[in-house]
């Protein structure tokens, strides 16, 4: 994963242009990605589809001609979206066109002007404050023309068309943990998908933020009723604990699933409510869709000081830390894979466990006491309004245990399926 985030750091990534596209294609080598093209100019429901910008050299240089900002050095020194100059100015007329971050002096900052004709350069404070009156050289060489929007997309087909929604934006230029780690999180996340059965469709969005979720979901509302789950991942390789952000519904099955993966193995992580600021979740979760989607990530945007800054970079990523968000990312996938809500057999009293063989079925390799507990836990509450995550967060037991003791309850006829409430409504 972390190769992955190496390979893309150095790619200029916008919400449009070739860098997105170099960047899908980088993925494509590990996860079959279907690319689409966009035209500019295409509507989305309040939106259009912007022109495409791509950049091939950008600089400010002194009088003798040397750069003193170079794009390539760093591509995070041009605002994202510049328009194309070439002009001498002299100091007090480039001034208004320069970014530094006075708080952090040593750090470039990231900028946009998606939807606002302009130009700009970002620089360290120490060499915004050390230029010298004089005239400058500034050469934006970029294009902002009619071209498409690219995002990447691959839908993993488990036995039903239920679906599973993970998305992750793309759009981002040298950045590490903001961009990267949620690429690389899907990416080999996809992979594991691929190679192992499972019931649920899962499908991977590698989208631009914000008018990429806007432009997906204006072309696939006719799927969105299939989506039972979705998450967005982002951030999520800084050395930071877990942040989850619930779903607007605040109570659905992910939120549970989520919060409960996290409450058994991460007694650091932080749960915060919706709100309607942060990345694509704002759009999936507008009032108009509310789908279930919550998003996962470690450090929140805005509360780092590295967020949006060349500090963000490859040393701010944690290998590690993304080996522990691919691992919660499975023990996700498992718990709402193997949630169901099931019927005791034998309501009345405790059935025998001894003489079904049920005890001895505990030996091995898992804790057997656990598992007893969790038979005990599962038996009394499966009355077909409980479902086996609803128990597993009662029992303060992890949801392995409890689906195991679930599926050795089934083998021995004491617990079957509910029958789902939509099968007993008469035609
Ligand atoms: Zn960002």
């Amino acid at each position: 994963m972390h190769q992955l985030c190496v390979d893309l750091f150095p790619i200029t990534r916008s919400i449009t242009g070739a860098g997105a596209r170099e960047t899908l294609a980088r993925v494509s080598a590990d996860l079959p990605l279907a690319i689409h093209e966009v035209p500019s100019g295409t509507p989305a429901f309040d939106w259009t589809v912007p022109a495409e910008w791509n950049v091939r050299d950008a600089f400010v240089a002194d009088d003798h001609g040397h750069r003193i900002v170079d794009f390539n050095r760093s591509n995070l020194h041009l605002v994202s979206y510049s328009i194309p100059v070439h002009e001498r100015l002299t100091l007090d007329e480039l001034r208004p066109h320069l970014f530094s971050l006075p708080d952090r002096p040593d750090l470039i900052p990231y900028r946009t002007s998606y939807y606002e004709k302009s130009w700009g350069f970002c620089l360290t404070h120490d060499d915004l404050v050390g230029l010298p009156d004089g005239t400058y050289e500034v050469c934006i060489d970029s294009t902002l023309e009619p071209g498409s929007l690219t995002y990447g997309e691959v839908v993993i087909p488990g036995s039903s068309d239920d679906e599973v929604l993970l998305s992750t934006h793309i759009c981002h230029p040298s950045l590490a943990n903001d961009n990267l780690s949620g690429i690389a999180l899907l990416t080999f996340l996809g992979r594991l998908l691929g190679a192992r059965p499972h019931h649920f469709s899962y499908r991977l969005l590698f989208i631009p933020g914000t008018i990429g979720s806007i432009v997906w979901l204006s072309r696939n509302e006719e799927i969105l009723g299939r989506i039972r789950h979705g998450l967005v991942v982002t951030g999520i390789g800084d050395a930071a604990p877990f942040t989850y952000k619930k779903s607007r519904r605040g109570d659905a099955d992910i939120d549970r699933a989520v919060q409960h993966v996290l409450r058994t193995t991460h007694d650091d992580a932080r749960v915060v409510d919706f709100s309607p600021y942060g990345y694509d979740e704002r759009q999936f979760c507008s009032p108009g869709f509310n789908l279930p989607v919550g998003r996962l990530g470690r450090s929140v945007h805005g509360e780092y000081p590295e967020y949006h800054t060349s500090g963000d970079n490859l040393d701010f990523l944690v290998p590690e830390q993304l080996a522990g968000a691919l691992e919660t990312m499975v023990d996700i996938v498992n718990v709402i894979e193997g949630n169901g809500t099931f019927v005791n057999q034998n309501p009345k009293c405790e059935p025998q466990l001894g003489r079904r063989g049920l005890y001895r079925a505990l030996g091995g390799a898992f804790d057997s006491k656990s598992t007893e507990m969790a038979m005990l836990w599962v038996l009394n509450y499966s009355d077909g309004t409980h479902d086996l995550l609803d128990i597993a967060s009662r029992a303060e037991l992890p949801f392995d245990a409890v689906k195991r003791a679930a599926d050795l309850l089934g083998d021995h006829g004491l617990l079957a399926p509910a029958r789902v409430p939509r099968l007993e409504v008469a035609p």
